[in-house]
């Protein structure tokens, strides 16, 4: 009894520290998009410091691979790489190098080398006018991941093309979750939600929960969720048309753009994908609404991604395709 006295004690003094843990919600804009802190920590200081030193690295990754900046690393690399090799903090080696993996994964349909088309498509919706065929394959020409060449020893970045631009805003986000998560964690934060505009990790629940609810947007309505569920230590990252698209004559187009026709997806209207971290649930669920359904259900069980939920159609008409590993994590709720 003696011995075990003190042991009961320490175990009580655990416990009641893990109840007096406060959830400390912030939320502030970085990037143009709103990024959310969910934390549970036992002094409002500690988890005042993981949100601030993390911002410190949000500002980081902005100045690394903005497209809106022109003092950014990314506008720097776009504008010369294409004349000779440009020297690159690493850091900006190892997301394209991620980068270039994805487009070897996912074979082409996930492409930071967009960036062109992207543009020739931002100023369409301008102009009011669709592209011509021609304008398509001269911007055509002007991608490809194959033609971004990195060295890892130097550490630079050249282009074989004399017009290719790199775009990361289909993976840029996830990753800045990532190294957000880091950060909580160094600062003891086991358990918390980081949500970027839809980019989200889930990091340990809440003792006695079922875990972090995560709705997913009707993308037939604006402010509706067609579904939920329920997660920890899991990345979360849904693409679609219907908050992010180019309106011409009227009519919408997506903003995620089929790097082997140059023309923008079509009837996926939203793809989620769970993975192991934000940066692989954002690249995939880009590269599945440029793989559609079939090829998507067929890479998933290949590649044992954690689960997909697809909405395919449009609002008169859609279907809602959940691959097993989906379904599995939404029964465990
Ligand atoms: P997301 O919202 O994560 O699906 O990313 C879409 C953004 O990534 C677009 O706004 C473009 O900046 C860029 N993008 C468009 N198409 C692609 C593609 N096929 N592969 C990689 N990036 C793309
Ligand atoms: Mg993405």
């Amino acid at each position: 009894m003696k011995i075990f006295l003190p042991l009961l004690l320490i175990l009580l003094t655990i416990s009641c520290y893990q109840h007096n843990e406060i959830l400390h919600v912030r939320t502030f804009f970085i990037m143009g998009s709103e990024f959310e802190y969910k934390l549970y920590c036992k002094n409002k200081s500690r988890c005042e410091k993981a949100v601030r030193e993390s911002q410190e690295r949000l500002n980081e990754i902005d100045y690394l691979f903005s497209n809106y900046r022109e003092d950014s690393v990314l506008a720097g690399v776009n504008r010369n790489a294409a004349t000779g090799p440009v020297t690159v903090p690493t850091e900006f080696i190892y997301l394209t190098q991620q980068s270039i993996d994805y487009s070897e994964l996912t074979k082409g349909a996930f492409d930071i080398s967009v960036g062109k088309l992207f543009e020739l498509w931002k100023k369409s919706s301008k102009t009011n006018q669709v592209p011509e065929k021609s304008q398509i394959e001269s911007a055509l020409k002007c991608t490809g991941y194959k033609k971004i060449r990195l060295n890892k020893v130097n550490n630079t970045v050249s282009f074989d093309s004399d017009c290719l631009e790199l775009d990361y805003g289909a993976i840029g986000k996830g990753y800045a979750v990532d190294e957000v998560v880091k950060i909580v964690k160094s600062h003891g934060i086991k358990k918390g939600l980081i949500n970027f505009s839809g980019n989200i990790y889930a990091l340990d629940k809440q003792t006695g929960e079922k875990g972090w609810e995560v709705g997913i947007n009707d993308p037939f309505s604006n402010s509706s969720v067609i579904d939920f569920i329920n997660i920890d230590n899991l990345g979360v990252a849904t693409s679609g048309d219907y908050e992010k698209y180019f309106l011409i004559n009227g009519k919408r187009y997506s903003h995620i753009i089929d790097p082997g026709t140059g023309y923008p997806v079509e009837n996926l209207s939203s793809v989620t994908v769970l993975a192991d971290s934000a940066t692989k649930a954002d690249a995939l669920a880009t590269a599945f609404s440029v793989m559609g359904r079939e090829k998507t259900e067929e890479f998933a069980g290949i590649n044992n991604v954690r689960g997909v939920m697809i909405i395919d159609g449009d609002r008169s008409n859609y279907e809602v395709y959940k691959s097993p590993g989906f379904k599995s994590v939404q029964e465990a709720d």
